[in-house]
């Protein structure tokens, strides 16, 4: 497997990186004229954008073609779920190769988010959004708060940079929005206010969860922290007196 391949494997390991928001960044930069090398990337892209599909379908978190998501092919390209497709059933002709710089309108209406976060962080490789139901009701009970806090929870450890239960996790909470481009300013806004403390990921109040990696894997485990660490929270405020 070329370090290429590496990078987007979907199921490469899962190892933690380090750096401010992510950790490690995996984006290895294609020569020019590099065609072989450039297709097997897009290619491996495509199956860990198919191979997300499946896995949020089985957990239920992308109903009636809701979602999106995406791999990052290079530092100008990146593989992205078309709009209306069934995330559970995709093939590769429902995987479009997207410019970061030209964006193409059969993409989902929400790749404005994705383009901006590839476009803001060169270590992020790939960005999974879902219609999770844990997330999703709790970003409407928490929706004033502007934020959800996660505190004192074993599994904050799955996200990259987390060393204890005892740190503070912050995952910021977006009023919804029809304009995803003013959306991803939105968003582009929140995090600087939370610098440092930030989830690798988002709430977009009464629509669902976003969560990003710099390998699909990374965002994959980043993406099942979230929502489980979320369902937790919602339970205990639920519980709590
Ligand atoms: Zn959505």
């Amino acid at each position: 497997m070329s370090p290429a391949a590496a990078a987007t494997a979907l199921g490469n390991g899962g190892a933690s990186g380090s750096g401010k928001i992510l950790g490690m960044a995996q984006v290895i930069p294609l020569g020019e004229g590099d065609a072989a090398a450039s297709g097997e990337a897009e290619a491996m892209a495509v199956r860990s954008v198919i191979e997300a599909g499946r896995r949020a379908a089985e957990r239920r978190w992308v109903p009636s073609t809701s979602g999106n998501l995406s791999v990052r092919i290079d530092a100008g390209r990146i593989a992205i779920t078309r709009s209306g497709t069934d995330k559970g059933n995709l093939t590769p002709a429902d995987v479009l190769i997207a410019d970061l710089d030209r964006p193409d309108p059969s993409a989902s209406a929400e790749a404005p988010l994705h383009y901006a976060l590839y476009r803001d962080h060169a270590d992020i490789g790939a960005v999974l959004h879902v219609h999770s139901p844990a997330s999703t009701v709790l970003s409407r009970l928490a929706e004033e708060r502007g934020e959800v806090r996660l505190t004192g929870w074993e599994l904050q450890k799955a996200l990259s940079g987390v060393r204890s239960h005892e740190e503070e996790v912050v995952v910021p909470l977006l009023a919804n929005d029809q304009d995803t481009v003013r959306l991803a300013e939105t968003a582009r806004r929140a995090f600087a206010a939370v610098d440092g403390k930030a989830a690798p990921g988002y709430l977009i109040a009464g629509h669902g969860l976003y969560a990003w990696g710099a390998t699909p894997s990374i965002a994959w485990r980043h993406l099942e922290a979230l929502e489980t660490l979320l369902s937790y929270q919602l339970d205990y405020e639920r519980l709590q007196p």
